[in-house]
């Protein structure tokens, strides 16, 4: 969490590595979510899937480029349409106002959609301190309310869990008989939730989009809940982080395609709810009042660098946690905030200040993976760089000792010289090849001295092929 102690980042993702039944359940759940989205992208059916990815990145680095204009505009449309928008600074401004509307109508209950913005504020808590009621009714997010946990994943949020870790928690926090069958566990939480839904006073949601041309907010879901959660109760208030809004509803052609496919491999997501105003004189259902909340909480820091804004563009797929090497070990609750993978790598630093988080943007690999699956094109292993140069501006490695310091200058003089370096490479290829090349085998070995210990205790160096790749190039 934040300002968490020195080493807790380490610690966690040591106990995430050793943990055999954890390691499992992320790989098996992060290994389907990204075979679905591959299998819809490359299966032909959106055979302009590159050019839907370069479009999203426009019209997102339009609507960035010029976000007061559309915070406006989307502002005056909500209010024509009944509707209130509010700006917020932070977390806490976002709770005194739900407080006071609460203590105003005599409110009590409180039901809620899944929604990462209020997990950044901590909404849930805020609220209870204060004696309301707030119910998560996504069935992850429940889950994980009664476990008293945060989301593992943006998209997933209790990917975690087993089916028997669910029966537990059911059982235990619910006390009713522990069941192990996924239907009969959905059943459960459908039967509680339905009487929360029904009794509740404020409905609570998040937002996909928000629509400048049309004030409308746009919803997508698998479950149903959302739609309950904004239509049941009279009041509904959705808070959305300002850099949601896009500048006309016909764009959601592109992103709400993109959207379900990088997610979770869906055409599109089950439920699409567009909302835009109280109910009107003769509908049936929805609220008598509606609220937007739009928070920053850090993000116009972000407008200021032309480069990082592009953070901002970012729609929550969870794409590049599935594609993430690193996520994929280490999980989603070894990192510092609610944000993980490689998009919490960049966003948490960036909304917090780097100096807060210090080791965040070096939890990287720079493999490019999650820039390849990406839907808006947000170019992360570059913002990680610049993240890197910004936390050793401010605070210069101490520890880089005299060889390591050398090691880097040779490694950088071979890099720029490609001659060196294909002779270097052909020279150790030579000697991984000739007759008495077995002690080549045991140079690991040797090495794992001094600095080179901490290094070789996580990777293999592995003795150098016979031939280089550009030799195996060249002969093709
Ligand atoms: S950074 Fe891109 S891939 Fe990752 S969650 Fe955001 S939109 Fe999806």
């Amino acid at each position: 969490m934040p300002g968490e102690k020195p080493g807790v980042f380490d610690r966690k993702i040591r106990e995430a590595l050793s943990d055999a039944r954890l390691q499992q359940a992320i790989y098996t759940a992060t290994g389907r979510l990204k075979e679905s989205r591959l299998n819809v992208v490359s299966s032909g059916v959106l055979p302009d899937y590159q050019e839907l990815r370069t479009q999203a990145n426009r019209l997102k680095q339009h609507a960035i480029d010029n976000l007061d204009f559309y915070l406006e505009q989307f502002q005056r449309n909500v209010e024509a349409r009944g509707g209130r928008v509010v700006f917020c600074q932070n977390g806490v401004a976002v709770a005194d106002f739900v407080l006071a509307l609460a203590k105003e109508r005599g409110a009590r209950l409180i039901v809620k959609s899944k929604s990462m913005t209020t997990e950044e504020i901590d909404l849930n808590e805020r609220l209870e301190h204060h004696g309301l009621e707030s119910v998560e009714t996504d069935l992850g997010e429940y889950i994980l309310q009664l476990a008293h946990e945060r989301p593992y994943h943006i998209v997933a949020p209790a990917l975690h869990k087993t089916r028997y870790d669910v029966a537990d928690i059911l059982s235990e926090r619910l006390h009713v008989p522990r069941e192990t069958v996924i239907e009969k566990q959905t059943a459960i939480a459908r039967g509680v939730l339905r009487q929360k839904f029904l009794a509740a006073d404020i409905g609570i949601s998040g937002a996909n989009f928000i629509v400048a041309d049309s004030g409308a907010i746009v919803l997508v879901e698998n479950e149903g809940n959302a739609r309950l959660t904004t239509s049941a109760p009279k009041i509904h208030i959705a808070i959305a982080g300002i850099e949601k809004v896009i500048p006309r509803a016909q764009d959601l052609a592109t992103f709400l395609k993109l959207l379900a496919r990088s997610a979770t491999g869906q055409l599109l997501s089950v439920y699409t709810s567009f909302l835009s105003g109280p109910r009107r004189p003769g509908e049936i259902d929805g609220p008598d009042e509606f609220y937007v909340l739009l928070l920053d909480n850090g993000r116009t820091r972000l407008l200021a660098d032309r480069e990082k804004r592009q953070t901002l563009y970012c729609i929550r797929c969870g794409a590049c946690l599935n594609a993430c090497p690193v996520y994929r070990k280490i999980g989603g609750h070894s990192f510092p905030w609610v944000y993980s993978g490689p998009i919490g790598a960049i966003l948490t630093p960036q909304f917090r200040e780097v100096p807060q988080e210090p080791s965040l943007p070096f939890a990287s690999s720079l493999c490019g993976a999650c820039a390849e699956v990406c839907p808006v094109k947000i170019d992360i292993p570059k913002i990680l760089l610049e993240l890197r140069s910004d936390a050793h501006r401010h605070d210069p490695p101490k520890s880089q000792n005299r060889w390591e310091k050398l090691a880097f200058r040779a490694f950088a003089w071979l890099m720029r010289h490609p001659r060196a370096y294909e002779m270097a490479g052909r020279m150790a290829g030579s000697l991984a090849a000739a007759d008495d090349a077995a002690w080549i085998s045991r140079v690991p070995a040797l090495l794992n001295i001094g600095p080179l210990r901490a290094w070789l205790s996580q990777r293999d160096l592995p003795p150098p092929p016979p031939r280089s790749f550009r030799q195996l190039w060249r002969q093709r």
